[in-house]
């Protein structure tokens, strides 16, 4: 294959930066383009569910300011999406008419919330994932109104914690009988729901929304399916996200929940490879789609390898950290998916523990609760089995 002297990066996002950078810092000196649809210079979006709910400083979540991306001799591009990619001719367009050559693309194009269809154009229902939603919600979490969550996942708890902590009342509603039940195990769950309804959080487990009421274009009340009505200044809604994949499915690349990748991240285009929380490819023999700052950037780096020569397929070990209800709670491996027992590990408080998960005797994930050396303990056997 010919050298590869321009390569371009359609996402600037956590897997589109770090791409840069480490492409750089692996002695790549062609051509690079990072293309943000987004108007702004790129952010960490860890933060939008925590932090900069009480504190937007735009300047706390920036990756790097404008100068950064000079120093690494990127041309960063604003505003102005990929909208169309002519595989044949290795080019793409970005809305504004420009064309951009590449040797080699990489799809960094993240993923969107799932949405609400009915609900999404009321003014006081949010679907966080971005730095303009995130700075609405908490301006009017900042004045402690009442906020109502769909969905007791990762996100939409750590809102929820953040909002009781700001004086909101908070009413969550999920539609199984724990929350984080597919995540982590039944220890953790009941853990943090204790601490979240300590903290003044009041759930509504087992229940789902099947209908609302609108006040002009504000939602005024849901009512779940045992006919209770809830009222609230602000609903949340937390169901979970679904891949950018229009950008690859229209320029013909093979798409399913995500866009299919092999071993090596490369797509069904061998001048195209996908990272980030947008791709799916195989990890242990199944086709998995994660979606963590760990797997955009484990991802990103091993892209940049592959561009500069270095050969191998991609083997990370998932890890993931999620901060509510005042605990930091991490993830390592798979550690609710599949197991047959688990072990539970008192730590040093009774806010501190850890639940390894194993399938038959072997160890295939743990999560640990104030514990981070025993994280990262997980991690290196993880790593080395
Ligand atoms: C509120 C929130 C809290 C989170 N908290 C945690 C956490 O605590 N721990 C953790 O591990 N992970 C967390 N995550 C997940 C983590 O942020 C993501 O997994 C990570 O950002 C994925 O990186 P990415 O580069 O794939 O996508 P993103 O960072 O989402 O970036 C994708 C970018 O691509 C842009 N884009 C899309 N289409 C185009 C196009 N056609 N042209 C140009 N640009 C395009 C998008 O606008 C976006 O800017 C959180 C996510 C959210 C939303």
């Amino acid at each position: 294959m010919p050298p590869i002297r321009r390569v371009v990066i359609a996402g600037a996002g956590q897997g589109g930066v770090h791409t840069a950078a480490s492409l750089r810092r692996l002695g790549y000196d062609g051509d690079l383009t990072l293309v943000s649809a987004e108007p702004s210079l790129p952010y960490q979006r860890p933060p939008l569910s925590k932090t900069f709910l009480r504190d937007p400083d735009p300047a706390h979540i920036d990756f790097h300011d404008a100068a950064h991306y000079s120093t690494l001799d990127t041309r960063l591009v604003l505003g102005d999406p990929v909208t169309t990619v002519d595989r044949p001719n290795q080019t793409l367009s970005l809305r504004s008419g420009e064309t951009v050559r590449y040797d080699h693309l990489v799809l960094a194009t993240g993923s969107r919330p799932r949405r609400i269809t009915d609900l999404a154009h009321l003014r006081n229902v949010f679907h966080l994932h971005d730095r303009d939603s995130s700075a609405a919600l908490g301006e009017q979490l900042r004045e402690g109104r009442s906020m109502l969550l769909a969905g007791g996942g990762f996100i939409g708890l750590e809102i929820a914690s953040a909002a009781a902590d700001l004086g909101c009342a908070v009413t969550v509603v999920e539609q199984l009988p724990s929350i984080l039940a597919h995540a982590v195990p039944t220890q953790v769950s009941d853990f943090l729901l204790d601490r979240h309804r300590a903290r003044g959080v009041r759930f509504r487990l087992g229940r789902s929304v099947v209908a609302f009421t609108t006040d002009g274009d504000r939602l005024a009340s849901v009512t779940t399916d045992d006919g209770s009505e809830i009222a609230a200044d602000v609903v949340v809604v937390g169901i979970g996200s679904v891949p950018c994949t229009e950008l690859a499915a229209h320029a013909g690349l093979k798409v399913d929940d995500g866009v299919v990748a092999d071993t090596r991240l490369h797509t069904s285009d061998p001048h195209i490879s996908a990272i980030g929380d947008c791709v799916r490819f195989p990890l242990a023999g199944r086709p998995v789609r994660l979606t963590s700052v760990q797997h955009a950037m484990d991802s990103a780096l091993h892209v940049a390898k592959q561009i500069t020569g270095r050969d191998a397929p991609y083997r990370p070990v998932p890890w993931f950290w999620t901060d509510q209800a005042g605990v930091k709670v991490q993830m390592a491996g798979a550690p609710r998916a599949e197991h047959d027992r688990t072990e539970f590990v008192a730590g040093p408080s009774d806010a501190a523990f850890a639940v390894r998960s194993f399938l038959g005797d072997r160890f295939v994930g743990g999560v640990t609760v104030g514990m981070p050396r025993e994280h990262l303990a997980m991690r290196r056997e993880l790593a080395a089995s």
